[in-house]
Parts: C-alpha cells; sequence; structure tokens
C-alpha cells in the first residue's frame, strides 16, 4: 500500500469509517455497489473492485475471459462518509475492464467528453434539478401519493402539504449537507406527492455523482418510512411528471463563457447560442438518452393535458425565460428542460455537450428565440412556424439516436449498441402490452 492510501486509510479509520460502499452507475442510472472492508482501500484505489460484467445492466461484456470481469477503480476524490449508514463511505468507481478504461461505463464517457473541454481549458458546470415523488403501496397493491391528504387541485409550493412531509426532507437534507452537498429549496412540485429538492450547481462530473448521491440518501430516507422513493417520469396519467432539468454553463477558469457581452440583453454570447443551436438539432437524439423509458414519453407530450399545464416540454424551441420550450435561456446559462429523473445523469450530460459542442464547431445558429407560451399553440401554428415537435415515443427518439453520428460517437460504440438492444426491448415489449385503458375503450366498443 503507497504511503498516500495508509495516510487516506488512517484518515478515514479517524473519522470512524470502517467498511467503503464501492458504487457505480449502470445504464438504467441506478446505482449500483458492493461493501468492502476499509481495510482493502488499496484495492479500490489500485486495480478496483470486481464485479461479473455481464450482470451489469448495459455493459455488453461476455460471460467468459478476461472482458467478463467489470473493475470500479475508486475515485478517491468522491470518498464521503454516508450520515444514514454510520462508519461506511461511498467511493465512485470508473469502469475498468481488461486494466483499460471501459468504454462503455457512463461515467468514463462523460469523462471523455469534459476531456475535449479540458483541451481547451474549458470546463462544463451543470446544476441537475430533481423532481421526484414519494410514494406508498395502497392495500390492493397500487402506488398512492405517500401523503393521502395530498388532494388540491394544483399543489405546487402547497404549504398544507409540504410540512407533512418535512421529517423526511429535513433529514434528506440534513444528510446531503454533511455529505457536501449545499442544499438550497425543497418544495412541493405541481403533482400529489411531488416534491423538488435544489443544490447548487457545479462541475458536471460532480453534478453527476452528486445526483447520484442524492438518490441513494432519498431512497433511504423514504425506506426507513415505509414509502417509496420515485423518479418514475410519470407516475400518474392525469398529474404533472418529473423533470431532471439541467441548468448549463461554459466556464474558462472564473469568466462564463456563456455570459452576454456587457450591454447586450441578449441571455447568451455568441458562444451560448452556437452550443443552444447544437442541442436543439440534436434534441431528437439527445430525448433517448435523457428521456430514456416509455414512460418519459407521457411526460413529453404536445398540448395541455385534462388536468392543465405539466410543465413538461414538448417542442424544440428555445426562449428567454420561456418555460414552454425545450431550452429555457437565462442570463449566462440555459435549462435543459427535456431530461427526465429516468436518465442516467452521466450519459444525459455528456450527450448534451457533445450536441452542443458539435453546435459550436460548426457555429451553428438557433431557431428564432421564442416568447409565446407554446403550450397553447396548435399543431398547424407550430408547423407555420417551423417548430419540430420532441420524440413523442421512445422508438422514435431511438431512431433518432441511430441517425445521429455526433451523439452515436459521443456515447461510444459499444455503450449505444447495448443501449438501442435494451431500449428497443423494453419499446416492444411496452406496444404489445394491453393496457386496462384500452379494454376499459375498446372491449365491448366494437
Ligand atoms: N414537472 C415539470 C417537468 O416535468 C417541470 C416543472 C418545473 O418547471 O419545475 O418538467
Ligand atoms: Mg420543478
Ligand atoms: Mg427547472
Amino acid at each position: 500500500m503507497s504511503t498516500d492510501t495508509a495516510i487516506l486509510q488512517r484518515g478515514l479509520q479517524d473519522q470512524g469509517i470502517h467498511t467503503l460502499l464501492v458504487q457505480f452507475t449502470d445504464l438504467n442510472g441506478c446505482a449500483k455497489g458492493k461493501f468492502v472492508p476499509l481495510a482493502h482501500l488499496g484495492t479500490v484505489l489500485g486495480s478496483g473492485a470486481g464485479f461479473a460484467g455481464p450482470s451489469i445492466g448495459g455493459t455488453g461484456l461476455p460471460r467468459t475471459g478476461p472482458r467478463s470481469e467489470f473493475y470500479a477503480r475508486g475515485d478517491a476524490a468522491t470518498l464521503q462518509p454516508l450520515p444514514w449508514l454510520p462508519g461506511v463511505a461511498r467511493i465512485v468507481g470508473d469502469g475498468y475492464v481488461d486494466g483499460q478504461p471501459f468504454e462503455a461505463c457512463p461515467r468514463q464517457v462523460l469523462k471523455r467528453q469534459t476531456a475535449r473541454l479540458a483541451v481547451r481549458g474549458w470546463h462544463l458546470q451543470t446544476g441537475l434539478e430533481p423532481e421526484f415523488f414519494l410514494l406508498r403501496r395502497t392495500p390492493e397493491g397500487g402506488w398512492a401519493p405517500a401523503d393521502a391528504r395530498d388532494r388540491l387541485d394544483k399543489p405546487s409550493y402547497d404549504l398544507q402539504s409540504l410540512p407533512r412531509q418535512w421529517p423526511l426532507l429535513h433529514e434528506l437534507a440534513q444528510h446531503l449537507s454533511a455529505c457536501g452537498l449545499d442544499v438550497q429549496q425543497i418544495d412541493h412540485e405541481d403533482a400529489h406527492g411531488q416534491y423538488e429538492l435544489n443544490f447548487a450547481h457545479g462541475e458536471a462530473l460532480l453534478s453527476a455523482d452528486r445526483l447520484m448521491l442524492f438518490k441513494l440518501a432519498a431512497q433511504a430516507a423514504a425506506e426507513a418510512r415505509g414509502l417509496v422513493f420515485s423518479m418514475m417520469p410519470k407516475p400518474f396519467a392525469n398529474q404533472p411528471g418529473s423533470g431532471l432539468h439541467f441548468h448549463v454553463s461554459l466556464w474558462q477558469g472564473t469568466q462564463n463563457l456563456f455570459a452576454p457581452q456587457a450591454g447586450d440583453d441578449a441571455d447568451l454570447s455568441e458562444m451560448g447560442r452556437h452550443f443552444i443551436a447544437g442541442v436543439l438539432a440534436h434534441a431528437p437524439a439527445l430525448c433517448a438518452l435523457s428521456a430514456p423509458t416509455v414512460n418519459s414519453y407521457k411526460r413529453l407530450t404536445v398540448g395541455e393535458s385534462l388536468s392543465g399545464t405539466t410543465w413538461a416540454p414538448a417542442v424544440i424551441a428555445h426562449g428567454p425565460n420561456n418555460r414552454t420550450a425545450a431550452v429555457r435561456t437565462l442570463p449566462g446559462r440555459f435549462e435543459w428542460r427535456v431530461p427526465d429523473a429516468s436518465a442516467n445523469p452521466y450519459l444525459a450530460t455528456a450527450a448534451m455537450l457533445a450536441a452542443g459542442l458539435d453546435g459550436l464547431q460548426r457555429r451553428q445558429e438557433p431557431p428564432p428565440a421564442m416568447t409565446a407560451d407554446l403550450f397553447t399553440w396548435s399543431l398547424p401554428q407550430l408547423r407555420t412556424h417551423g417548430i419540430g415537435l420532441l420524440p413523442q415515443t421512445l422508438g422514435e427518439a431511438l431512431d433518432a439516436l441511430e441517425a445521429d453520428d455526433v451523439v452515436c460517437e459521443a456515447v461510444g460504440e459499444t455503450l449505444t449498441d447495448e443501449f438501442l438492444r435494451l431500449k428497443r426491448d423494453e419499446a416492444l415489449a411496452y406496444a404489445r402490452h394491453v393496457s386496462a385503458w384500452e379494454l376499459e375503450r375498446y372491449a365491448a366498443f366494437f
């Protein structure tokens, strides 16, 4: 063991840590890992903790031979004691196979993209905004909001129901703060049982690591109370869904490259404009990675739902502080509103970054900024203004991904192939499913 590792180990021991949770994120954005006694920190930082590669969804690794073993090699910078698991510190692992960085590890995919910025002296800042549901199982085996009294018509910011979840939300915020996240606000969102917790933005890789930490902390807090923490994009048909908006800015040192020139009243600099042009041009392919489940497309639907606005985008457009477009611009940054909480945050960020860089390289111009409430526009109206729709099904998004060389290249061949294979299976399984809604509507009708 190197001296540095011995010092690190002793420091952790002094904090009462006896076990590491070596964690990585699979293709589905789910945290995976194992417990490793602290005495083996040297191995975790060296070759990494070993896992059966083919058992990790989306790796496409073989069942035998040297490439069947997936190693999560700990990134020492991520070491963090977990307040809800006393004595345990999490360490995020990067995927390695056969001694090499594994090309289909989502964290490696994001590192490849941020490395493209680093050679230019740039870095990407993201703020990820998780919306989520707190659910409970009903005696009939169904799903309901955790708070049975959450009944207001449009409960955004509701202060009757928010305090009822305070013990859970406060504990979650405290745990996250103890892990170094700067928790900024917690509110009741627009659906029954739906909340949002925001923490400060940071470097793109750190933000993705933090989102995974947030998920672990939230799952633990909900489970301790017999509840289910859910980042399913759209659990209830007649209620808004959960987004995972990305606030994005590009920096050189301490200079925000997206900030407009003094005296310019546009939200974004020329670089920012080119960047969002790339994001919008690649939006259909980005959907596959930012909204990757069949359920995602129940959130990104066109037109107002029966219960009113759901605040999820459906059209490929941008506008100043326009929450009805896929891209909302703000001074010096933009909000990419498409991602939902079923996305793998590393992949969604990597793909968005590759799209933005493509726009920058080609000096692409975005379409005209829209100030109108696009939720109220009809399809012919959108067409007249040349505004395209986001994919309306997972299958459509997968076709767009397959046709998009820039995004496929960013994700890498192995992961793209695995992603398309698994997700086409998911789309097909869903297409064949006959729902209760269909039986209700058609069984006795024809
Ligand atoms: N829940 C909305 C969505 O699905 C977003 C609401 C908001 O803007 O905070 O994207
Ligand atoms: Mg929100
Ligand atoms: Mg937002």
